[in-house]
This record gives C-alpha cells, structure tokens and sequence, in this order.
C-alpha cells in the first residue's frame, strides 16, 4: 500500500523518497501532530528510514514534540540539512523563525512554502516521509494533496470530531484527488484516569468504528485522553519513545503497521 503515489494534479516525485504520508484533520487541536510524530517514531522503530515534513506553517509543533531546535545548515548554499532526533528527520517552519513571529502569509506563499521544505532540504534516502498537513479540509489543504505525490493519508479525529462530520469532510478531500485513505485515527477516545488508570467512555464508546464503516473506511486505532500523551508529547519526548513498551506505542506502532 506504500507505494508511489497514484494521485492527480502536477505532482513530481521527490527522487529518494518512496513513501509520503500525509497525517491530516478537519480542525486543529485534535491530536493530528502529535499522532504524526508518534507515527513517524513507530516507522523508525520499525526499521524505516523515516522523516518529518511539518507543513503546518502557521502553527508548527513539529519542533516542540520532536524535541529539536537550532537552524538547519546549508551547506551547498541552495538546500536545508534538516535537523534530527531520535533517528528522524525533521523540517519545520518552526526552525526558520522565531516562535513568536505571527504568520500572516497568503495561500500561494504557504504552498511555496511547503514545496520548498518538500524539494529544497536534503531529505537523503527515505523509506517514509510523514507530513504533518496544516488543519482543516479548505483549498489550502487541498492544493496541497494535490501537488504533493501522497501515497496516502491518514485522519485524526476526536469524537466530538466525527459527530461533526468533519472526518469525512478529510476523507472527501483526499478522495477528489485520488489519494487513498489508509484510515481514520480517533484520538482522546477516552480517559484514562491518572490515578486510578480507569477508562472512561466520555463520549460513549464505538462512535469511530461506526462512523469509520460508514464511510467506507478503516478505524486504525483508539488513542485515549490521557496523561502521559500530553506531557511527553509537548515535552519533547514523544511516548513511542521514552514509554516504548507502554499500551499507548503500542497502539501506534499498530497503526504503523496498517498504513
Ligand atoms: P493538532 O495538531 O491537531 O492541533 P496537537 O497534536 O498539537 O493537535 O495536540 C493538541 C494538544 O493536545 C497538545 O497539547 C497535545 O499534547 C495534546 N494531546 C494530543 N493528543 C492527546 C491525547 N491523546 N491525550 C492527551 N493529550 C493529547
């Protein structure tokens, strides 16, 4: 299922890199960063060499929850070195400027923008390139799908999400541009309570296995509300990595194997 990208649109291939995935939402706050750079952990964790395209340009969080910072080198004067951690490559807008300079770019800088993280860095050789896709299912988003060679995509969801219908809204996207939808991820499915380790179906259990049939669809995994996800996610040390044996990479290394 990983192979070269069977989309539409203006699409050239990135000469070294087999596989691009693009991790998506319908809005953001979801949990869509932190499921791709867990993602993007399991694949390297599976043997891949594997990197980070944050192309979420007006919020990046790739620098953040990979743990790196510092400015990319370029040694030939024409492309960016990306930075690396636990084995992955990383590029982000977040390393090009400061944290607290406001992004007021127009579309077509955006899309220039991510082309130029996609084609002008030295992404080497890469079994798989995750991007972490800007939120939201409006043109932006689309013209991406569209330019960049996807071989697939992968949706995250909450479950207040899917009642809302924006998962299919993602998944309706992708489908124009003839990107498959290796799934859906419902993130903070449920609660796990940080004392006594109890699971609490807040939003009643289920809802993403149904509405992920309905739309014709996989569910590849349930990740909970909890914790643990949280802090180790916004602190840099992303759970697939310092709880590797924990029920939550688990879950994500699951989901790895299934895209
Ligand atoms: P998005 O990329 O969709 O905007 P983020 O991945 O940045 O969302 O997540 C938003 C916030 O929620 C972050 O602080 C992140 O650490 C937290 N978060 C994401 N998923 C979970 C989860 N399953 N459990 C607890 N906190 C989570």
């Amino acid at each position: 299922r990983r192979g070269q990208s069977s989309g539409g649109g203006q699409q050239i291939a990135v000469p070294g890199v087999k596989a691009i995935i693009a991790v998506a939402s319908g809005k953001g706050g979801v949990g869509k960063s932190t499921t791709a750079t867990n993602l993007a952990l399991a694949f390297a964790r599976q043997g891949l060499k594997t990197g980070i395209l944050d192309a979420d340009i007006y919020g990046p969080s790739q620098p953040r929850m990979m743990g790196v910072t510092g400015r990319p080198e370029s040694p030939d004067g024409k492309r960016l070195r990306p930075l690396e951690n636990f084995g992955v490559k990383v590029m982000s807008m977040g390393f090009l400027v400061a944290e607290d300079t406001p992004m007021i770019w127009r579309g077509p800088m955006v899309q220039s923008a991510i082309q130029q993280m996609l084609r002008d860095v030295e992404w080497g050789e890469l079994d798989m390139l995750v991007v972490d896709m800007p939120p939201g299912t409006g043109d932006a988003q689309l013209t991406l799908a569209q330019q960049v060679p996807l071989s697939g995509s992968v949706i995250i969801t909450t479950p207040q999400d899917i009642a809302l219908l924006d998962a299919k809204k993602g998944l309706n996207m992708f489908r124009k541009v003839d990107v498959p939808v290796f799934g859906i991820v419902e993130n903070m499915s449920y609660f796990l309570c940080p004392h006594c380790g109890e699971r609490s179906d807040i939003f009643s259990a289920g809802g993403g296995r149904r509405e992920a049939e309905k739309l014709g669809t996989e569910l590849l995994g349930e990740i909970p509300l909890d914790m643990v996800i949280r802090e180790t996610s916004d602190g840099g040390q992303p759970v697939v990595i310092s709880h590797p044996d924990s029920d939550h990479a688990k879950a994500y290394l699951r989901i790895a194997e299934h895209v």
